[in-house]
C-alpha cells in the first residue's frame, strides 16, 4: 500500500511553519491517543501515522530530505521511511509537544498518565552540540550543562510531604477510572473515563511536599559529560539513556538526545570520510617544482610538488582523512593543486610574460591519454 503523504496525514500544506506542524500534530495526537480510544485499531493506526509524519516534518534535516525525495529518502537507519515507530518512540516525543520543558506536563495529565509496563518514562531532552573538525577527527569528551527535571529529594519523588505514603483515591477506589452514565438518543450508555480527582493515578496526595509542590520533580541544572566518538557528522543524533527528564509522579527518566552540528573549517572541506584542501601555488612553482605546506587534521605537513605539475592535479595523503564512525575505515586527505594567476602585473613582469608567451614550450600540448580534471576527480571517488 502506498504511503500517505506526511503533509496530508497532518492536514497541513507544504508551506506550514514548524509551529503549525506542531499544532496539527498535537491536535491529532489528542484525538487518536490510545488512552482515549481503547481497542480501536484504526485510531491507533492514525495515531502512529501522525507520529511518524511529525517525526519527519519536525526535523529540519529529515523534512528537507522528505521534500526532495519523498518516502524514498532513507533516514540513516532511523525509523523514518521504514515506517513503524514504536509506542515508546511516540510517547517520548511528547515532552517536546506537550508542555514547556516539564516532563509529563500537559499531555499525561490530560490523559491521566500513559503508563507502560507500570512505569512511566520521562520525556527526552534534545540538545545541539557544536563540534570543530579537529574534535570530529579525534573524538572528544564534552561537558554540557542541561536543565532538566530531576526527582525531588525532599519527598523521594512521590510528591507527598516527607515522602509519606499516598492515599488511595476514594473517588475511583484506587482504580484511576470512573464510569459515567450518559443519556443519548439511543438510551443510556455507560462509558469509562479517567478519574478527575486523581487524574488516573488511583492515588492522591493529601499533604503535598513543600519543595516540589506535589510534582515529585524539580527543574535542575546538571553538568553531563558526553563522549563523542571520532567521525560523527552534521545532523547525527546520539542518545544517552536515562539522562533526560524524570516524569512527574514517579517513573524513570527519558533520554538525552545529542544532535551534532559541524563547524566549518577554514582550510579543510569534508567529503564523507575524505578531507579536501585547495592548494594554490604560483606558476613558477608549478613549472620548477616546490615544497608546499598544507594543513591536515594532525597539523601542517610539507608536501613536494613535482616540476611540471598541471593545475588540477590531485594529490593524496593516505589515512589523513576522518575515521568512519561505524567501522575501522579511515579516509584520505586530497589536495587539489591550483595554479594562482595574478590579477595584475607590473611592467617588468609583463615583459617576462610576453617573452614566455613567445616561447613555443609554453603553448599547451595535451598529450593523448592525459586525463581531464573531472576524470581524475571521478577516479578518486570511485
Ligand atoms: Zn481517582
Ligand atoms: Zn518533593
Amino acid at each position: 500500500m502506498a504511503k500517505k503523504d506526511y503533509y496530508d496525514v497532518l492536514g497541513v500544506n507544504k508551506t506550514a511553519t514548524a509551529e503549525e506542524i506542531k499544532k496539527a500534530y498535537r491536535k491529532m495526537a489528542i484525538q487518536y491517543h490510545p488512552d482515549k480510544n481503547p481497542g480501536d485499531s484504526s485510531a491507533e493506526d492514525k495515531f502512529k501515522e501522525a507520529a511518524e509524519a511529525y517525526e519527519v516534518l519536525s526535523s529540519a534535516d529529515k523534512k528537507a530530505k522528505y521534500d526532495r525525495f519523498g518516502h524514498q529518502a532513507s533516514g540513516g537507519g532511523q525509523s523514518y521511511g521504514g515506517g513503524g515507530m514504536n509506542m515508546d518512540d511516540i510517547f517520548s516525543q511528547f515532552g517536546d509537544i506537550f508542555g514547556g520543558g516539564g516532563a509529563a506536563s500537559g499531555f499525561e495529565s490530560f490523559f491521566g498518565g500513559s503508563s507502560r509496563g507500570g512505569q512511566r518514562k520521562g520525556s527526552n531532552l534534545r540538545i545541539k552540540l557544536k563540534m570543530s573538525l579537529d574534535e570530529i577527527a579525534h573524538g572528544v569528551e564534552k561537558k554540557v550543562k542541561v536543565k532538566k527535571q530531576v526527582s525531588c529529594k525532599s519527598c523521594g519523588g512521590n510528591g507527598a510531604k516527607n515522602g509519606t505514603a499516598l492515599q488511595s483515591c476514594k473517588h475511583c477506589n484506587g482504580t484511576g477510572q470512573v464510569k459515567k452514565v450518559v443519556n443519548t438518543m439511543l438510551g443510556q450508555m455507560v462509558s469509562s473515563g479517567t478519574c478527575p480527582i486523581c487524574s488516573g493515578a488511583g492515588k492522591i496526595i493529601t499533604d503535598k511536599c513543600g519543595t516540589c509542590y506535589g510534582d515529585g520533580v524539580l527543574s535542575e541544572e546538571e553538568v553531563i559529560s558526553i563522549k563523542i566518538p571520532a567521525g560523527v557528522g552534521e545532523g547525527m543524533q546520539l542518545s544517552m539513556n536515562g539522562k533526560g527528564n524524570m516524569p512527574a509522579g514517579g517513573g524513570y527518566p527519558g533520554d538525552l538526545l545529542i544532535v551534532i552540528e559541524e563547524e566549518e573549517h577554514l582550510e579543510l572541506k569534508r567529503d564523507g570520510i575524505n578531507l579536501i584542501h585547495d592548494l594554490y601555488i604560483s606558476f613558477p612553482d608549478a613549472v620548477l617544482g616546490c615544497s608546499a605546506e598544507v594543513p591536515t587534521i594532525d597539523g601542517r605537513v610539507k608536501i613536494k610538488i613535482d616540476p611540471g605539475t598541471q593545475s588540477g592535479k590531485v594529490l593524496r595523503i593516505k589515512d589523513k582523512g576522518l575515521k568512519d564512525v561505524n567501522s575501522y575505515q579511515k579516509g584520505d586527505q586530497l589536495i587539489y593543486v591550483n595554479i594562482w594567476t595574478p590579477k595584475q602585473v607590473n611592467n617588468s613582469e609583463k615583459e617576462m610574460m610576453e617573452t614566455l608567451k613567445n616561447s613555443l614550450n609554453f603553448a599547451p600540448k595535451p598529450t593523448k591519454g592525459d586525463k581531464s580534471f573531472f576524470e581524475k576527480i571521478k577516479e578518486y571517488f570511485n
